[in-house]
């Protein structure tokens, strides 16, 4: 029997049900893709229809199918964007809702519309003032939106806010959600590339032009003007009329590229990133969706946006870590930027001075186009590399900075020029003991030390954000003032630092002092103003940043990122002390780079000091393929948790003794994992290992779908995972 015509399946937003038939009602046309409102029990909730042949069938009958409510009025996913749908859902192991609650990642978009109501400060301060109130209007100054946002905002309740509306303190703004976004021109400030430069810029704009799908390794050195050769292949879709996604890294990336962009295109782009207002989310979600927001720069969720015409994506720092989710759905951004342009018909760039490994290999094997750009943009040279063997020159006892590294700081503070510390280290010191009995702070929630952050005068935990003031006495023994700071952070080396070169102005630069954009273009214009000799950072500060004073860089432990031993460690640690190093010397004057160690003769550090990245990656591929790891082989993390650890274990148990025998695919574990506990809940971990012909989603998911778990027990997929915490 064929189904009726009016039946559409539903892909409904709440993960917990799978996908549902609705009647469409008569006169309601509506296909795949379309975003409606649906009745569930007592509920309207919103859904996608879907195409039919994705899910198994079901058998309700049509005389039972509840109709379809409303049919929002928004363009409906494309085809290209449902099959990435399926694709991950697929790859990943995660259920279609959670994938589209990304692609409908703003509800007010589907909402709201026409105009709302933001509030302001006024400026009036009411003569009464509770302390609460003192602290909304102390914590709002320059801020705008809606009530329920200015409350979280300020850390109060929204009847704080209204409270003050009432008495004057805030005032109402109208705006229009679609006032329509700036557009940026082609060619408004298009610089004169170098002939490298241009043979790269002219494959991009080849393939803008011609459409399909492609993908380029676009390998530049640091300081070579990757950005501006990118910007060529941006300006030629804007000229087609087609829209660019460029992702990005990290969100204090935007404030120095935001300025850039405007330089070449005239105006500001489109911004996508968790901090967005709402009403903001709802104005670049529907600009993105119907096409009238052509360049939109974001952080790794933009990738799921609803995109009317996308012609482009570049993948900016493409070999990050942090392109790869580590909750909810656990995917790779550049990996599924890649599959976009694949399912979708454009290219996409993935652009990086430090290639992941996985990225080379495809242009190895012919399946990535690589483009190169060997040298650095007019005069600037490559930086002096030098390790510093701490066993031969240390540093003074509980010092971290060599002799040799602490007088090439003198002579830039001495010439005017600036340096940067890198260590890979937030806060003080990662471990605080008690002298007396040996006590050590650990987090209650946490496998995890706590760590001391001096400037706020807390204890922080950095995995689950627990923080407690550092107590007067040990918990343990009961005496007061014997608490010692084991190791460094960067906190302490600025310390020191301030300790042993006085007269230089320093400032520190990690996620905890620059957590907005406002904090990293003060930063920026900071350094940029020489009122800053010396930046101690960890990687936030190696990525993007271009300062033409800056001929310094010190590595203060090159040996730090080797200890954990995981699969990626050398190249992580690679890649790092390549970025960092990258930063100096980008202007007129030549850079010196020095990179403290104990292990000199670490063919990490033997390929830094070298300047052999080929020597280096080759070896490392090597490596990878007689041990079959990827992109030779595949992992696949499982992790199991619960707040009961007797109930973890024997999860994790289950499911190790339910694994499926298949020939090129090892288990290994369960075993506890190495972050034993996270926020309260034990956590057990297997890692599946398997040959690149081995489908491992589909046994995982047949495996999986096999048991039964607790309530209280949460399993977990990683799919090629990069934490192996
Ligand atoms: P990368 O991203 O490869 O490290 P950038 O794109 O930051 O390098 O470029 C380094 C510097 O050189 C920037 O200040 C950039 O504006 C400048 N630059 C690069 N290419 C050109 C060019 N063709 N014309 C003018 N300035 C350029
Ligand atoms: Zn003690
Ligand atoms: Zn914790």
């Amino acid at each position: 029997m064929n189904p009726p015509t009016n039946r559409v399946r539903v892909v409904l937003l709440t993960q917990a049900i799978g996908p549902l038939d609705y009647r469409l009602p008569a006169g309601m046309e509506a296909g795949p893709g379309c975003v409606v409102m649906v009745p569930l029990g007592p509920r309207k909730l919103p859904g996608v229809i879907w195409d039919d042949d994705v899910f198994g069938d079901e058998a309700v009958d049509a005389s039972k199918l509840r109709p379809v409510l409303e049919l929002v009025d928004c363009p409906p996913l494309g085809q290209g964007l449902r099959r990435l749908v399926n694709w991950v859902a697929d790859y990943y192991l995660t259920s279609h809702a959670a994938v589209l609650r990304m692609v409908l990642s703003s509800s007010a978009a589907f909402t709201v519309s026409g105009t709302i109501i933001e509030y302001r400060r006024t400026g009036f301060e009411p003569a009464r003032l509770t302390p609460q109130r003192a602290a909304a209007l102390d914590a709002l100054e320059g801020a705008q939106g809606l009530v329920r946002e200015l409350a979280a905002e300020a850390g109060v309740s929204d009847a704080v806010i209204r409270g003050l509306i009432k008495a004057g303190a805030f005032e109402p703004v109208t705006i229009s959600v679609d006032s329509p976004l700036p557009e940026p021109i082609a060619d408004f400030g298009a610089p004169k590339l170098n002939d490298a430069q241009m043979v790269a810029a002219d494959a991009m704009v080849a393939a803008v032009r011609s459409g399909g799908f492609d993908t380029f390794v676009l390998d530049g050195v640091t300081g070579s003007g990757k950005t501006e050769t990118y910007f060529e292949a941006v300006a030629e879709a804007i000229r087609l009329g087609k829209q660019v996604l460029v992702l990005l890294p990290e969100i204090a990336l935007t404030a120095p590229f935001l300025a850039r962009f405007e330089a070449r295109f005239g105006v500001e782009p489109a911004v996508w990133h968790s901090n967005l207002r709402s009403t903001q989310r709802r104005r670049v979600w529907r600009a993105v969706a119907d096409g009238s927001a052509q360049v939109l720069v974001g952080a790794r969720s933009a990738l799921f946006l609803p995109f009317a015409n996308l012609r482009l994506i570049i993948v900016d720092e493409a070999h990050e870590s942090s392109f790869k989710q580590e909750d909810g759905v656990r995917y790779h951004a550049r990996d599924v930027a890649v599959m976009r342009g694949r399912f979708e018909g454009f290219p996409v760039v993935l652009a990086s001075a430090t290639p992941a490994l996985e990225s080379r290999h495809m242009v190895t094997i012919g399946r990535y186009k690589g483009l190169e750009i060997p040298s650095r943009f007019g005069a600037a040279k490559m930086p002096e590399i030098k390790a510093i063997d701490l066993t031969l020159d240390a540093p003074e006892r509980q010092h971290w900075i060599a002799p040799t590294l602490l007088k090439a700081l003198e002579e830039r503070v001495e010439r005017g020029e600036q340096s940067l510390l890198f260590l890979n280290r937030r806060g003080f010191a990662p471990l605080t003991l008690c002298r007396t009995c040996g006590h050590r702070f650990q987090c209650p929630n946490c496998t995890s030390w706590m760590v001391e952050h001096r400037l706020v005068r807390r204890l922080a935990c950095h995995h689950c954000g627990h923080v407690m003031p550092p107590p007067d006495e040990c918990p343990e023994c009961g005496e007061s003032d014997t608490l010692v700071a084991c190791g460094p952070g960067v906190e302490r080396i600025c310390d020191e630092v301030n300790r042993l070169l006085p007269d230089a102005r320093t400032i520190v630069a990690t996620s905890d002092t620059l957590w907005s954009p406002e904090k990293a273009a003060e930063f920026v214009s900071r350094v940029e103003n020489k009122a800053v000799d010396i930046i101690i950072g960890t990687q936030l500060v190696t990525k993007g940043y271009h300062f033409p004073e800056l001929t310094l860089v010190g590595v203060i432990d090159a040996d730090l990122g080797l200890e954990g031993g995981d699969l990626r460690a050398a190249e992580r640690t690679f890649q790092q002390i390549a970025q960092a190093a990258g930063r100096a010397g980008r202007g007129e004057k030549p850079g010196e780079v020095f990179i403290q160690t104990r292990n000199p003769n670490h063919p990490v550090i033997a390929a830094l000091v070298a300047g052999d990245r080929d020597a280096f990656y080759d070896a490392e591929t090597e490596q990878r393929k007689s041990a079959g790891a990827p992109p030779f082989g595949r992992f696949a993390a499982i992790i199991i948790s619960s707040e009961d650890e007797r109930e973890a274990i024997e999860a994790a148990r289950a499911v190790g003794g339910a694994a499926p025998q298949v020939d090129g695919m090892y288990v290994y574990g369960p075993a506890p994992a190495p972050l034993a506990m996270l926020r309260g809940r034990y956590r057990q971990r297997l890692l599946v290992h398997a040959q690149r012909s081995v489908e491992v989603q589909t046994i995982i998911r047949e495996w999986l779908g096999s048991l039964h778990f607790p309530r209280g027990v949460r399993v977990g997929v990683d799919v090629d995972p990069y934490s192996f915490l």
